[in-house]
Protein backbone atom coordinates (compact mmCIF):
# COMPACT_ATOMS: atom_id res chain seq x y z
CA UNK A 1 0.00 0.00 0.00
CA UNK A 2 0.98 3.28 -0.82
CA UNK A 3 0.76 6.75 1.25
CA UNK A 4 -2.76 7.12 0.34
CA UNK A 5 -4.39 6.91 3.94
CA UNK A 6 -3.22 9.58 6.65
CA UNK A 7 -2.04 7.44 8.68
CA UNK A 8 0.89 5.25 6.95
CA UNK A 9 0.31 1.42 6.56
CA UNK A 10 3.16 0.57 9.23
CA UNK A 11 1.32 2.56 11.81
CA UNK A 12 -2.01 1.41 11.08
CA UNK A 13 -0.20 -1.91 11.19
CA UNK A 14 1.49 -1.61 14.48
CA UNK A 15 -1.29 0.45 16.04
CA UNK A 16 -4.47 -2.22 15.34
CA UNK A 17 -2.90 -5.58 14.25
CA UNK A 18 0.68 -5.96 15.59
CA UNK A 19 -0.76 -7.82 19.35
CA UNK A 20 -4.36 -8.93 17.80
CA UNK A 21 -5.41 -11.94 18.96
CA UNK A 22 -3.55 -14.24 21.55
CA UNK A 23 0.23 -14.60 22.29
CA UNK A 24 1.12 -18.31 21.20
CA UNK A 25 4.72 -19.49 22.13
CA UNK A 26 4.76 -20.97 18.57
CA UNK A 27 5.05 -17.99 16.81
CA UNK A 28 9.11 -17.50 16.20
CA UNK A 29 7.97 -14.89 14.24
CA UNK A 30 4.54 -12.77 13.88
CA UNK A 31 3.82 -9.64 12.18
CA UNK A 32 6.53 -7.42 11.19
CA UNK A 33 8.71 -9.47 9.11
CA UNK A 34 8.63 -10.27 5.23
CA UNK A 35 6.48 -14.02 6.77
CA UNK A 36 5.73 -15.20 9.83
CA UNK A 37 7.66 -18.31 11.15
CA UNK A 38 5.86 -21.04 13.01
CA UNK A 39 6.56 -24.10 15.26
CA UNK A 40 3.97 -26.93 14.19
CA UNK A 41 3.73 -29.31 16.55
CA UNK A 42 5.78 -32.43 16.18
CA UNK A 43 4.57 -34.97 13.79
CA UNK A 44 0.48 -32.95 13.62
CA UNK A 45 -0.34 -32.80 9.71
CA UNK A 46 -1.40 -28.54 8.96
CA UNK A 47 -4.79 -27.50 8.49
CA UNK A 48 -5.25 -24.29 5.96
CA UNK A 49 -8.30 -22.53 5.29
CA UNK A 50 -9.28 -18.81 4.41
CA UNK A 51 -12.60 -16.90 3.92
CA UNK A 52 -13.48 -14.05 2.23
CA UNK A 53 -16.04 -11.14 3.10
CA UNK A 54 -17.09 -8.76 1.01
CA UNK A 55 -18.94 -5.81 2.00
CA UNK A 56 -22.26 -5.99 0.39
CA UNK A 57 -22.17 -9.30 -0.67
CA UNK A 58 -21.33 -11.22 2.78
CA UNK A 59 -22.70 -9.02 5.08
CA UNK A 60 -24.49 -5.33 5.11
CA UNK A 61 -22.97 -2.78 4.89
CA UNK A 62 -24.80 -1.30 7.73
CA UNK A 63 -23.04 -3.99 10.18
CA UNK A 64 -21.21 -3.18 13.61
CA UNK A 65 -17.22 -3.02 12.56
CA UNK A 66 -16.54 -5.36 15.46
CA UNK A 67 -19.34 -7.56 13.79
CA UNK A 68 -17.17 -7.67 10.24
CA UNK A 69 -13.87 -8.55 12.52
CA UNK A 70 -16.02 -11.47 14.51
CA UNK A 71 -17.04 -12.59 11.60
CA UNK A 72 -14.35 -12.66 9.01
CA UNK A 73 -12.44 -14.93 11.67
CA UNK A 74 -15.63 -16.94 12.72
CA UNK A 75 -15.65 -18.49 9.03
CA UNK A 76 -12.56 -19.63 9.47
CA UNK A 77 -12.97 -21.05 12.55
CA UNK A 78 -16.35 -22.67 11.40
CA UNK A 79 -13.97 -24.43 8.92
CA UNK A 80 -11.52 -25.70 10.87
CA UNK A 81 -13.86 -26.94 13.55
CA UNK A 82 -15.53 -29.07 10.77
CA UNK A 83 -12.24 -30.43 10.27
CA UNK A 84 -12.12 -31.40 13.72
CA UNK A 85 -8.79 -29.86 13.78
CA UNK A 86 -7.42 -27.29 16.58
CA UNK A 87 -7.11 -23.65 15.13
CA UNK A 88 -3.69 -21.83 15.92
CA UNK A 89 -2.73 -18.99 13.72
CA UNK A 90 -4.50 -16.17 11.76
CA UNK A 91 -3.28 -14.34 8.76
CA UNK A 92 -5.68 -10.84 7.92
CA UNK A 93 -5.49 -9.35 4.38
CA UNK A 94 -7.62 -6.34 4.39
CA UNK A 95 -8.74 -3.81 1.29
CA UNK A 96 -9.97 -0.68 3.04
CA UNK A 97 -11.81 2.30 1.32
CA UNK A 98 -9.82 4.64 3.84
CA UNK A 99 -8.26 4.37 7.31
CA UNK A 100 -11.54 5.12 9.52
CA UNK A 101 -9.85 4.88 12.82
CA UNK A 102 -13.15 4.05 14.91
CA UNK A 103 -13.27 1.37 12.22
CA UNK A 104 -10.64 -0.25 12.82
CA UNK A 105 -10.51 0.01 16.61
CA UNK A 106 -13.74 -1.70 16.43
CA UNK A 107 -12.97 -4.10 13.60
CA UNK A 108 -9.74 -4.81 15.45
CA UNK A 109 -11.34 -5.37 18.88
CA UNK A 110 -14.25 -7.83 17.27
CA UNK A 111 -10.91 -9.84 15.23
CA UNK A 112 -9.26 -9.74 18.79
CA UNK A 113 -11.65 -11.11 21.47
CA UNK A 114 -12.75 -14.26 19.10
CA UNK A 115 -8.98 -15.18 18.56
CA UNK A 116 -8.14 -15.13 22.28
CA UNK A 117 -10.95 -17.42 22.82
CA UNK A 118 -9.73 -19.77 20.82
CA UNK A 119 -6.07 -19.23 21.44
CA UNK A 120 -5.50 -17.58 17.82
CA UNK A 121 -2.82 -15.87 17.61
CA UNK A 122 -2.69 -13.28 13.86
CA UNK A 123 0.74 -13.80 12.71
CA UNK A 124 0.87 -11.74 9.59
CA UNK A 125 -1.56 -10.14 6.84
CA UNK A 126 -1.68 -7.32 4.33
CA UNK A 127 -3.25 -3.87 4.20
CA UNK A 128 -4.44 -2.40 0.69
CA UNK A 129 -6.58 0.09 -0.36
CA UNK A 130 -9.82 -0.62 -2.15
CA UNK A 131 -13.76 -1.30 -1.60
CA UNK A 132 -14.20 -3.13 1.71
CA UNK A 133 -13.01 -6.55 2.38
CA UNK A 134 -11.93 -8.61 4.63
CA UNK A 135 -9.99 -11.71 3.56
CA UNK A 136 -8.89 -14.00 6.71
CA UNK A 137 -6.65 -17.35 6.30
CA UNK A 138 -6.50 -19.53 9.24
CA UNK A 139 -4.32 -22.37 9.87
CA UNK A 140 -4.39 -25.13 12.61
CA UNK A 141 -3.34 -28.73 13.30
CA UNK A 142 -4.52 -31.89 13.72
CA UNK A 143 -3.05 -35.66 14.87
CA UNK A 144 -2.23 -36.94 11.47
CA UNK A 145 -4.85 -39.40 9.81
CA UNK A 146 -7.60 -37.92 11.96
CA UNK A 147 -8.80 -34.84 11.04
CA UNK A 148 -12.82 -35.28 9.81
CA UNK A 149 -13.62 -35.27 6.10
CA UNK A 150 -17.06 -34.91 4.32
CA UNK A 151 -16.62 -38.36 3.06
CA UNK A 152 -16.73 -40.78 5.91
CA UNK A 153 -19.87 -41.14 6.31
CA UNK A 154 -21.87 -44.63 5.48
CA UNK A 155 -25.58 -45.26 4.81
CA UNK A 156 -27.39 -45.96 8.21
CA UNK A 157 -24.93 -43.38 10.05
CA UNK A 158 -26.92 -41.03 12.22
CA UNK A 159 -27.07 -37.53 10.92
CA UNK A 160 -26.77 -34.58 13.52
CA UNK A 161 -26.69 -30.71 14.05
CA UNK A 162 -25.73 -28.54 16.22
CA UNK A 163 -27.05 -25.12 17.19
CA UNK A 164 -30.68 -23.86 15.89
CA UNK A 165 -29.67 -23.52 12.04
CA UNK A 166 -32.28 -20.76 10.84
CA UNK A 167 -31.42 -17.74 13.67
CA UNK A 168 -28.91 -16.15 10.95
CA UNK A 169 -30.65 -16.05 8.31
CA UNK A 170 -34.01 -14.96 10.15
CA UNK A 171 -31.49 -12.20 11.78
CA UNK A 172 -29.97 -11.27 8.08
CA UNK A 173 -33.58 -10.71 7.10
CA UNK A 174 -34.52 -8.58 10.11
CA UNK A 175 -31.20 -6.36 9.47
CA UNK A 176 -32.26 -5.74 6.20
CA UNK A 177 -35.74 -4.60 7.12
CA UNK A 178 -37.21 -8.12 5.60
CA UNK A 179 -38.48 -9.57 9.29
CA UNK A 180 -40.04 -8.01 12.10
CA UNK A 181 -40.46 -10.08 15.23
CA UNK A 182 -41.02 -9.09 18.96
CA UNK A 183 -37.71 -6.73 20.42
CA UNK A 184 -35.84 -9.60 22.55
CA UNK A 185 -35.97 -12.88 19.52
CA UNK A 186 -35.19 -9.91 16.82
CA UNK A 187 -32.37 -8.75 19.43
CA UNK A 188 -31.54 -12.65 19.57
CA UNK A 189 -31.71 -13.25 15.99
CA UNK A 190 -29.84 -10.73 14.42
CA UNK A 191 -26.89 -11.51 16.91
CA UNK A 192 -27.12 -14.92 15.98
CA UNK A 193 -26.35 -13.44 12.50
CA UNK A 194 -23.79 -10.68 13.47
CA UNK A 195 -22.12 -12.98 15.98
CA UNK A 196 -22.01 -16.60 14.81
CA UNK A 197 -20.63 -18.89 17.24
CA UNK A 198 -18.22 -21.35 15.10
CA UNK A 199 -18.20 -25.18 17.21
CA UNK A 200 -14.44 -25.39 17.91
CA UNK A 201 -14.54 -27.14 21.10
CA UNK A 202 -17.60 -29.95 19.28
CA UNK A 203 -15.28 -29.91 16.14
CA UNK A 204 -11.81 -31.44 18.06
CA UNK A 205 -14.16 -33.58 20.68
CA UNK A 206 -15.89 -35.12 17.41
CA UNK A 207 -12.93 -36.44 15.85
CA UNK A 208 -13.56 -38.87 18.18
CA UNK A 209 -16.91 -40.48 17.11
CA UNK A 210 -17.58 -38.76 13.61
CA UNK A 211 -16.92 -40.64 10.58
CA UNK A 212 -17.76 -37.11 8.60
CA UNK A 213 -18.06 -33.46 9.05
CA UNK A 214 -19.53 -30.02 7.26
CA UNK A 215 -19.98 -27.03 8.71
CA UNK A 216 -23.37 -25.10 7.41
CA UNK A 217 -22.78 -22.02 5.72
CA UNK A 218 -24.42 -21.84 2.89
CA UNK A 219 -28.19 -24.02 4.48
CA UNK A 220 -28.61 -27.09 6.36
CA UNK A 221 -30.23 -28.98 3.52
CA UNK A 222 -27.42 -28.26 0.85
CA UNK A 223 -24.71 -28.25 3.10
CA UNK A 224 -25.78 -31.86 4.58
CA UNK A 225 -26.10 -32.75 0.97
CA UNK A 226 -22.42 -31.71 0.27
CA UNK A 227 -21.64 -34.34 3.20
CA UNK A 228 -24.19 -37.03 1.81
CA UNK A 229 -22.44 -36.46 -2.02
CA UNK A 230 -18.51 -36.47 -0.83
CA UNK A 231 -19.75 -39.65 1.04
CA UNK A 232 -21.31 -41.48 -1.97
CA UNK A 233 -24.58 -42.15 0.26
CA UNK A 234 -28.24 -39.80 0.34
CA UNK A 235 -29.85 -38.42 3.43
CA UNK A 236 -33.10 -38.43 5.23
CA UNK A 237 -33.91 -35.66 7.37
CA UNK A 238 -37.13 -35.26 9.35
CA UNK A 239 -38.64 -32.18 9.55
CA UNK A 240 -40.30 -32.62 12.90
CA UNK A 241 -36.44 -33.36 14.39
CA UNK A 242 -34.99 -29.68 13.06
CA UNK A 243 -34.12 -27.67 16.25
CA UNK A 244 -35.45 -24.11 15.80
CA UNK A 245 -35.13 -21.81 19.08
CA UNK A 246 -37.87 -20.03 20.28
CA UNK A 247 -37.19 -16.82 18.54
CA UNK A 248 -37.28 -18.25 15.12
CA UNK A 249 -40.85 -19.88 15.97
CA UNK A 250 -41.54 -16.21 17.52
CA UNK A 251 -40.74 -14.57 14.86
CA UNK A 252 -41.69 -17.25 11.90
CA UNK A 253 -44.29 -19.64 13.62
CA UNK A 254 -43.12 -23.32 13.79
CA UNK A 255 -43.76 -24.65 10.11
CA UNK A 256 -41.55 -21.64 8.44
CA UNK A 257 -38.68 -21.89 11.68
CA UNK A 258 -38.15 -24.99 10.32
CA UNK A 259 -38.00 -24.39 6.23
CA UNK A 260 -35.67 -21.63 7.11
CA UNK A 261 -33.56 -23.66 9.34
CA UNK A 262 -33.35 -26.37 6.14
CA UNK A 263 -32.55 -23.79 3.77
CA UNK A 264 -31.21 -20.63 4.66
CA UNK A 265 -27.27 -19.75 5.51
CA UNK A 266 -25.05 -18.10 7.51
CA UNK A 267 -25.36 -20.57 10.77
CA UNK A 268 -21.85 -22.09 11.15
CA UNK A 269 -23.24 -25.10 12.72
CA UNK A 270 -21.41 -28.57 12.25
CA UNK A 271 -23.49 -31.48 10.56
CA UNK A 272 -22.18 -34.68 11.58
CA UNK A 273 -22.31 -38.53 10.51
CA UNK A 274 -21.83 -40.84 13.09
CA UNK A 275 -22.02 -44.89 13.05
CA UNK A 276 -24.93 -46.04 14.76
CA UNK A 277 -23.28 -48.52 17.31
CA UNK A 278 -21.06 -45.46 18.25
CA UNK A 279 -24.34 -43.01 19.13
CA UNK A 280 -24.81 -44.11 22.78
CA UNK A 281 -20.84 -43.42 23.69
CA UNK A 282 -20.88 -39.70 21.55
CA UNK A 283 -24.23 -38.72 23.35
CA UNK A 284 -22.93 -40.24 26.77
CA UNK A 285 -19.44 -38.31 26.59
CA UNK A 286 -21.06 -35.32 24.90
CA UNK A 287 -24.40 -34.78 26.53
CA UNK A 288 -26.63 -33.09 23.69
CA UNK A 289 -28.28 -30.33 25.81
CA UNK A 290 -24.91 -29.64 26.97
CA UNK A 291 -23.17 -29.65 23.90
CA UNK A 292 -26.42 -28.85 21.77
CA UNK A 293 -26.63 -30.54 19.00
CA UNK A 294 -29.28 -32.81 17.81
CA UNK A 295 -30.12 -36.09 15.40
CA UNK A 296 -32.16 -34.81 12.58
CA UNK A 297 -31.85 -37.81 10.02
CA UNK A 298 -29.96 -40.47 8.64
CA UNK A 299 -27.76 -41.52 5.69
CA UNK A 300 -29.05 -44.08 3.51
CA UNK A 301 -27.42 -45.60 0.68
CA UNK A 302 -29.48 -44.01 -2.13
CA UNK A 303 -29.05 -40.95 -3.49
CA UNK A 304 -30.18 -37.45 -2.84
CA UNK A 305 -32.19 -36.17 -0.44
CA UNK A 306 -35.17 -37.18 1.21
CA UNK A 307 -37.37 -35.12 3.87
CA UNK A 308 -40.23 -36.54 5.98
CA UNK A 309 -42.46 -35.59 8.60
CA UNK A 310 -44.24 -37.86 10.73
CA UNK A 311 -42.94 -40.73 8.69
CA UNK A 312 -44.24 -39.31 5.58
CA UNK A 313 -42.21 -37.84 2.41
CA UNK A 314 -42.37 -34.05 2.39
CA UNK A 315 -42.86 -32.40 -0.43
CA UNK A 316 -40.03 -29.07 -0.54
CA UNK A 317 -39.15 -26.14 -2.69
CA UNK A 318 -37.12 -23.56 -1.14
CA UNK A 319 -39.79 -21.70 0.24
CA UNK A 320 -38.55 -20.53 3.46
CA UNK A 321 -37.33 -17.70 1.31
CA UNK A 322 -40.35 -16.61 -0.44
CA UNK A 323 -41.87 -15.78 3.22
CA UNK A 324 -39.53 -12.72 3.11
CA UNK A 325 -40.31 -12.16 -0.23
P1 LIG B 1 5.41 -6.71 2.73
O1 LIG B 1 5.58 -5.51 1.90
O2 LIG B 1 6.66 -7.50 3.01
O3 LIG B 1 4.24 -7.56 2.32
P2 LIG B 1 3.79 -5.28 4.56
O4 LIG B 1 4.21 -3.87 4.73
O5 LIG B 1 2.64 -5.61 3.71
O6 LIG B 1 5.06 -6.14 4.18
O7 LIG B 1 3.50 -5.86 6.01
C1 LIG B 1 4.40 -5.69 7.06
C2 LIG B 1 4.11 -6.70 8.12
O8 LIG B 1 2.82 -6.49 8.66
C3 LIG B 1 4.13 -8.13 7.64
O9 LIG B 1 4.63 -8.94 8.70
C4 LIG B 1 2.69 -8.44 7.40
O10 LIG B 1 2.42 -9.81 7.55
C5 LIG B 1 2.01 -7.62 8.47
N1 LIG B 1 0.65 -7.13 8.12
C6 LIG B 1 0.30 -6.31 7.11
N2 LIG B 1 -1.02 -6.06 7.13
C7 LIG B 1 -1.52 -6.75 8.16
C8 LIG B 1 -2.81 -6.89 8.72
N3 LIG B 1 -3.89 -6.29 8.21
N4 LIG B 1 -2.95 -7.68 9.81
C9 LIG B 1 -1.89 -8.32 10.34
N5 LIG B 1 -0.64 -8.21 9.88
C10 LIG B 1 -0.44 -7.43 8.80
MG1 LIG C 1 2.26 -6.75 2.09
Amino acid sequence: MGQCMALSEAELIARYFRSCGAQRRDVVLGVGDDAALLDCPPGAQLVATTDTLVAGVHFPPSAPAAAVGHRALAVNLSDVAAMGARPAWALLALTLPEADERWLTEFAAGFASLARAHDVALVGGDTTRGPLTVTVQLLGHVPPGSALTRAGGRAGDLLYVSGSPGDAGAGLAIEQGRLTAPPAAAAYLRERFLLPTPRVALGERLREYARACIDVSDGLLGDAGKLAAASGVGLEIRFEELPVSRALVEALGPDAARQLALTAGDDYELVFAVEPGRAVELERALPPSQWNYRQIGVLRAAPGAVLTRDGTVMEFSHSGYQHFA
